[in-house]
């Protein structure tokens, strides 16, 4: 009788738990499905005889490595690449920093630096659309949901979601394009994305793995690059932490 006992509660503690994982997962998807509706909504609102706006591209570069980019705007004045953010609580963080972070409840929560995360798109798309020398790349991070932007050091902009509408319109730029040039680009975007939810479920997959493996050691102060100690550290902008295996590995995150 005992075992059998011991043994239900065995497998109610195991439903139990996987239940937790589970639904924890999927709250950061639906919170990052959320923040894209928002902005594509936003985007709608842009004139669509200027503007071609693309939602959720997934291509694969040479190396074999793939992007999932978020929004696209493609113009003749260059190519807007957006990368969205759906958090609450105060945001921190440095283009150069490897992670930003979130303070919410008193509690800290990291997370990858979205320039850096958009610089990798810029570049994946660079070499998809090579044949284009022209073309102008235009990364921009938008924050959608009740963030704060309270400390960004950034060149690429950072903006709140109803900001972006605004900041396509009015980008103080020349055109660099043809509208023919426009037309072809898009085709090729459409052409080189990936509809498959196998192999876009592999990289989330992939994703999600590391993520939380930095995750973990980030907040057990490891270095995620060299699992290195990390060690706290005054820099011009205020404190941070930086790996001790300095400089032979330069990551850093924000205090
Ligand atoms: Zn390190």
């Amino acid at each position: 009788m005992d075992i059998i006992f011991f043994v239900l509660f065995a497998i109610f503690g195991i439903v139990f738990f996987s239940l937790i994982i589970f639904l924890g997962l999927n709250a950061t998807k639906i919170k990052g499905w959320l923040g894209e509706k928002t902005i594509s909504i936003r985007l709608e609102k842009l004139d669509i005889s200027k503007y071609v706006i693309l939602n959720d591209i997934f291509i694969k570069n040479e190396k074999g490595t793939t992007s999932q980019i978020d929004h696209l705007v493609v113009s003749v004045y260059g190519i807007f690449v957006i990368e969205t953010k759906n958090y609450k609580g105060w945001i921190f963080g440095n283009e150069k920093a490897e992670n930003w972070s979130q303070i919410i409840y008193k509690q800290k929560n990291f997370f990858r630096n979205p320039v850096k995360q958009n610089w990798s798109h810029v570049y994946a798309l660079k070499s998809l659309l090579k044949d284009y020398k022209d073309i102008r790349y235009i990364p921009v991070v938008v924050f959608a949901g009740s963030a704060v932007l309270k400390q960004i050091v950034s060149n690429v902009p950072v903006i709140y979601d109803y900001e972006i509408k605004n900041f396509i319109q009015e980008y103080p730029v020349e055109r660099c394009i043809s509208f023919e040039d426009v037309k072809q680009i898009v085709s090729i975007l459409e052409n080189a994305n990936i509809k498959d939810k196998e192999i876009r479920k592999k990289h989330v997959n992939n994703i999600h793995k590391t993520v939380i493996e930095r995750q973990l050691k980030m907040e057990n102060l490891i270095c995620p690059r060299c699992n290195s100690e990390l060690k706290l550290r005054n820099g011009r902008n205020g404190k941070f932490y930086g790996c001790s295996n300095y400089p032979r590995c330069r990551f850093t995150m924000s205090y």
